[in-house]
C-alpha cells in the first residue's frame, strides 16, 4: 500500500513537471508589427491605379500587375500642385549616403517637387481607371 502511494505521488509529480515544461515551451504571444504594407501602384500599360500588398523591404519596381502581363506596375506618386499622377522607377540605396536631390522626382507635367504623402485613392475601391498615358519618371535624376 505504501509502495502504491509513493508511486501515485511520483506520477503526480511527473505530471505536474510535464505540465510546467509544456507551459515553458509554448510560444509567447508577441504582437509582431505587420510585415506587409498596402502600396498604391500604377500599371502604366493598363492605365490602372491599384492597391497591392507588398512585403516590407522587398518592394522592387516595376512589378507585376493583375491588369496586364509583365512588369508594368510602379509606385504611384501624385503631384501636390497640379495633381498629376505618375510612376517612379528606381530604388534608393538601402545603405550609404542618400542624395535627396537626385532621388526626388520632378512632376513631369509642372516640374513641381511637392508631392502628396500618398496619391488620392477612393476608399473601398481596389483599383481606379486612369485616362493615361502615365509618365514614368526614372530615378535617380542626373545632376
Ligand atoms: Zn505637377
Amino acid at each position: 500500500m505504501n509502495q502504491k502511494l509513493k508511486l501515485a505521488v511520483l506520477v503526480i509529480v511527473i505530471v505536474i513537471a510535464i505540465g510546467f515544461m509544456i507551459k515553458q515551451f509554448q510560444p509567447k504571444k508577441i504582437s509582431t508589427p505587420p510585415d506587409t504594407v498596402e502600396e498604391i501602384l500604377v500599371d502604366v500599360k493598363a492605365n490602372k491605379l491599384f492597391l497591392k500588398s507588398v512585403k516590407i523591404g522587398t518592394g522592387a519596381y516595376p512589378t507585376t500587375s493583375p491588369f496586364s502581363e509583365g512588369n508594368n506596375a510602379y509606385l504611384a506618386v501624385q503631384c501636390a500642385d497640379c495633381k498629376a499622377l505618375f510612376a517612379v522607377q528606381g530604388q534608393p540605396p538601402m545603405e550609404g549616403p542618400f542624395d535627396l536631390e537626385i532621388w526626388t522626382p520632378a512632376c513631369p507635367v509642372c516640374g513641381s517637387k511637392n508631392f502628396l504623402p500618398k496619391p488620392e485613392f477612393p476608399a473601398g475601391k481596389k483599383s481606379v481607371d486612369l485616362p493615361g498615358p502615365v509618365h514614368v519618371v526614372k530615378l535617380p535624376l542626373k545632376k
